[in-house]
């Protein structure tokens, strides 16, 4: 054993202690988070989870990598890259850890191979409720948490270390952004691409009804030039629209969204160049934004703001996955009812597992999912989650599945039948049987 799995032994065996020896509900204290649910701030014993944050070991030639639950992703590519390796699907921000993105749901442009985070995982270590420590797997006796944990939000367990698969990189990715005006075309091309899968990475951007790209990036040995999208001079998702082709070092490349959190970042006015340049190279990025994000949900600016000029916004940040065939149907209903854009889209391929993740079941053909987040904002005043709640119908409509990160307002039955709520109770009486976690109902619905 090496050093760093006996110092993981240690942390592992006092965080067991420390559930076991207290009562009531519990909670997680770490430093970051990605969340987009406001909570009622319960009293609850928070676990200390911030030291379980190394990578552990990366195994290049195996394809595998293994960490703590709490590693962050930017952690996780630093120590692969040196290596030749990446994790199969790496999430968009720096700030997500393995763990989060396995009890949430991660996606990445590489989702059209690989299937989404969970899926590229090989073994999940649990700690459970009641103090116990499992090492899950997908044909062990724990198969059933293994396989129940994606999409539970830290109410069945928390993950405390992960081994996840690797996939090869070379030093540069070469992207071409394809325009389109269509959208039935753009999802065609979308299915046509994954089928042929010689792209290592496809994602698309929709600035508007018709004005649509599709970004596919491969890997390459060499480069004539590598754009930088890291500092105040210039703007990845702005340079979709500009440039036909481009070329990023491999890193920079994995990190493209991360900069500007997608485009979000104009809303703390990092894209304003005066403001760009205060902000700075060094704090330019998802931690930064985040936090900002948080400070501002906690003392209502935005909210006040709104209401001085006479709005009522809602804010509308959701991810969603729609099968290719509904695709173009989805985005018309965005653009009649929501209107926000840019519009992140990215495929998820076929994969013979995709029932058996109980608590995110999808079935077994391509998807896309869609990523909005922004304020909607409107004159008159609508019933709390508006926009939010016709989202959920149009994705039910379209035999569709949303993710829980943010705001959702499903009645309980409902939740229960698109979340998997039975096989939910039987994993919450075996793996939570006193109850130190709220239901996932009561986490993701009731913000409890
Ligand atoms: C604006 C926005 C954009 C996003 N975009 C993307 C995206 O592009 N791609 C993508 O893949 N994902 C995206 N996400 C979703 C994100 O991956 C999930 O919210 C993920 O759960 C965040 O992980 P985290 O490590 O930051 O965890 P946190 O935000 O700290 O926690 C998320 C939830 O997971 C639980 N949790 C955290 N760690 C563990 C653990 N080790 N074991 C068990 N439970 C745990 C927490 O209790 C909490 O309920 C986005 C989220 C937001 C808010």
């Amino acid at each position: 054993m090496n050093a760093a799995l006996d110092a993981h032994a240690l942390k592992r065996e006092a965080l067991s202690r420390a559930m076991r020896e207290g009562a009531g509900p519990i909670g997680l204290a770490k430093e970051t988070s990605n969340l987009f649910r406001d909570r009622e701030q319960a009293a609850r014993r928070r676990l200390d989870v911030r030291a379980m944050s190394e990578v552990l070991s990366v195994d290049a030639r195996a394809g595998r990598v293994e960490c703590e639950g709490m590693a962050t992703y930017e952690a996780l590519v630093d120590a692969c890259l040196p290596h030749g390796v990446m994790p199969a699907v790496v999430p968009q921000l720096k700030t997500i850890t393995l763990g989060g993105a396995v009890a949430g749901i991660g996606i990445e442009a590489t989702s059209h191979r690989h299937g989404l985070v969970h899926e590229a995982v090989e073994e999940i270590e649990v700690l459970t409720g009641d103090g116990r420590i499992l090492a899950c797997t997908r044909d062990n006796e724990y198969a059933d948490l293994f396989f129940g944990f994606p999409n539970s939000y830290g109410t069945l367990g928390y993950a405390l270390r992960v081994a996840a698969r690797t996939a090869p990189v070379k030093p540069f990715v070469h992207v071409r952004h394809l325009p389109f005006t269509d959208a039935n075309a753009f999802f065609a091309a979308v299915g046509g691409h994954c089928a042929d899968d010689e792209a290592d990475f496809i994602d698309g951007t929709i600035f508007a009804p018709d004005r649509m790209y599709l970004s596919l990036a491969r890997f390459v040995d060499e480069a004539p030039a590598t754009s930088d999208y890291t500092g105040v001079e210039a703007i990845y998702y702005r340079s979709i629209e500009q440039k036909r082709e481009d070329w990023l070092t491999a890193k920079d490349y994995i990190w493209r969204w991360d900069t500007d959190w997608f485009w979000c970042s104009k809303n703390v006015y990092a894209q304003n160049p005066l403001v760009r340049r205060l902000y700075g190279r060094e704090r330019l990025g998802s931690r930064t934004y985040s936090k900002i994000m948080r400070w501002n949900s906690r003392v209502g600016l935005t909210r006040a703001i709104d209401r001085m000029r006479g709005v009522h916004g809602e804010s509308v940040i959701q991810d969603v996955d729609i099968p290719v065939e509904h695709a173009a149907g989805f985005l018309a209903f965005l653009a009649r009812e929501v209107g926000i854009w840019p519009v992140w889209m990215c495929p998820i391929g076929p994969r013979e597992d995709a029932a058996r993740w109980s608590l995110y079941p999808m079935e077994r053909r391509l998807y896309v999912n869609f990523g909005f987040w922004d304020v909607v904002r409107t004159r008159e005043a609508r019933e709390p989650g508006h926009c939010n709640r016709a989202i959920e119908r149009e994705v039910a409509r379209l035999a569709g599945i949303k993710s829980l990160y943010s705001e959702s307002f499903y009645p309980r039955e409902e939740f229960d039948a698109r979340y998997g709520g039975e096989a939910y109770a039987a994993l919450k009486a075996r793996y939570d049987p006193r109850g130190s976690f709220p239901t996932l109902y009561e986490k993701c619905v009731l913000r409890r």
